[in-house]
């Protein structure tokens, strides 16, 4: 059985995936800090609604590896249960190159119901793109920005 807190942001097909402005504009705000520096975060909620992030600051020191520390990433884990909120996706910059999964994004996901998000950093303007894995590789979806928390 799927524990609670492990959420399936893509199952409700008359919604879709959103994420409020607040937490877009601070998760920019982050991973533009950690530049040069890879910057990653889980992405928190209910069902399809990305509401909450917590920054993963152990990932941040190698400049691609995205990668969880252990204890770093248990603690997020208990810190979702604890608020009854659900994991619904992953976030990750790539400070240099096109927000496109790279072969070892596609060997170190494992989990396959959330959504993956990348935010490409080597232009003039971010570039964010989300995406699902299905049949085999990740596949581009849309999703939409929210006003209220
Ligand atoms: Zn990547």
């Amino acid at each position: 059985m799927t524990p609670n807190w492990l959420g399936e942001p893509f199952a409700f097909k008359d919604n879709k995936l959103s994420l409020t402005r607040k937490v877009h504009k601070r998760l920019l705000a982050e991973a533009q800090e950690a530049f040069p520096y890879e910057y990653s975060a889980l992405l928190i909620g209910q069902k399809a609604a990305i509401t909450d992030h917590i920054p993963m600051t152990g990932s941040t020191l190698d400049k691609h590896a995205f990668s969880f520390d252990g204890p770093g990433f248990l603690r997020a884990i208990a810190l979702i249960r604890e608020s009854n909120m659900q994991w619904l996706g992953v976030l990750h910059t790539h400070p240099h190159t096109l927000p496109v999964p790279s072969q070892r994004d596609r060997d170190g996901w494992h989990y396959h119901s959330l959504s993956y998000w990348i935010v490409s950093l080597c232009g003039s303007e971010p570039l964010w793109r989300m995406y699902q894995w299905q049949d085999g590789d990740f596949q581009q979806r849309s999703y939409t920005i929210t006003e209220e928390e």
